[in-house]
């Protein structure tokens, strides 16, 4: 099974299929202003409101986005962690913020204000339905230089079992949303829903020019089962040197503000310092896993009763693996990761 031989045309055709956006378009706004001083939260903000009246936003018009940037070579794929030159001791800790079509999510401010308050870089996965329902947190976040912003989707869905139309909304979109809310920059990257996908859903993505970044550490911390000792604990067990962590930031994190102080605190007594996505991956080699997955290959699928309207039978094929690594070999790095293709 291979990448289909013209990924470009095939998001075309995603969005030749695409019906017309409904026209509620919101104007394009400022661009966030960098010194605009984030206003303080209420924990009220974090709380999940199911059905609330502000969740009926419209889909802005994502068929007139400009061309982004093509997916640079070896990136192709479900991207588990990153390879290291020995001694680099980086970790990419990185932020949900999911949201359905039919909530709005929360914002959780004691994370935001910690990774602040200690000048630590972090990657937030936004949806984009998210970003409306919260235009003023989403502008402070892309404000911050510390703070990278990718794609998270439109309403969370799971994209191996959503048809042709949905495929393209829930992938596009976001970076209309963003658009709107002053955020022109095109996403390099962006993460599946439930850490699943196919075959054809891994295809659109990169052909859309971003690269899928999943994660070799998870928080657990959507459970409200899981303590702050518990994320630290486990946290502090899985990562090594390049490891991607998944953690959420939309309410979801039940204990994650609680368990942060003390997460980086036994991050740098070990040495680590922490980047960005972008910034871990300028730094080494990524490992490319075939297929998405949370702990282990085939515990996502688990979601395919998740179809919502439009379903799609998901491929149980493979992802291809690519065929050369990202970026020239660093001096004194280690050899293509053994890794590329195993189970991290
Ligand atoms: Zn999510």
């Amino acid at each position: 099974m291979s990448f289909p031989a013209a990924p470009f045309a095939l998001l075309l055709a995603l969005l030749l299929a695409a019906p017309p956006a409904r026209a509620e378009t919101p104007a394009p706004a400022a661009a966030p202003a960098a010194d605009a001083a984030p206003r303080p939260w209420t924990p009220r903000e974090k709380t999940i409101r199911k059905g609330a009246p502000e969740a009926r936003v419209a889909v802005p018009d994502f068929t007139a986005l400009p061309a982004a940037p093509p997916l640079p070579p070896g990136l192709a794929g479900s991207v588990r962690r990153v390879e290291l030159p020995p001694g680099e001791k980086l970790v990419a800790l990185t932020f949900d913020l999911c949201e359905t079509s039919n909530e709005v999510a929360g914002y959780d401010g004691e994370i935001v204000d910690t990774l602040r308050r200690r000048g630590v870089p972090a990657t937030f996965f936004v949806g984009g339905h998210w970003a409306l329902t919260h235009p003023d947190r989403f502008r402070e976040l892309a404000a911050d230089p510390r703070f990278e912003i990718a794609n998270h989707t439109w309403t969370h869905a799971n994209l191996r079992t959503v048809d042709d139309e949905r495929l393209a909304r829930e992938i596009l979109a976001p970076e209309a949303a963003f658009r709107a809310e002053g955020w022109t920059k095109p996403s390099r990257f962006l993460r599946f829903p439930f850490g699943a996908c196919d075959p054809r859903s891994m295809s659109a993505v990169n052909a859309a020019g971003m690269a899928a970044i999943q994660w070799d550490v998870s928080t657990g911390d959507p459970s409200p089962f899981t303590s702050a000792a518990a994320i630290v604990g486990e946290t502090l067990a899985g990562v090594r040197p390049g490891s991607i962590v998944l953690a959420h930031a939309n309410g979801r994190g039940f204990h994650t503000g609680e368990a942060l102080p003390r997460l980086l605190d036994g991050l740098e007594k070990k040495g680590y310092r922490f980047v960005t996505v972008g910034d871990l991956l300028a730094k080494g080699r990524p490992v490319i896993s075939p297929t998405c997955f949370d702990a282990k290959p085939g515990d996502t699928d688990k979601y395919d009763h998740w179809t919502g309207p439009g379903g799609h039978r998901p491929s149980k094929t493979a992802l291809p693996t690519p065929a050369k690594p990202f970026g020239a070999p660093t001096p004194g790095a280690p050899a293509p990761s053994p890794l590329r293709g195993a189970n991290p």
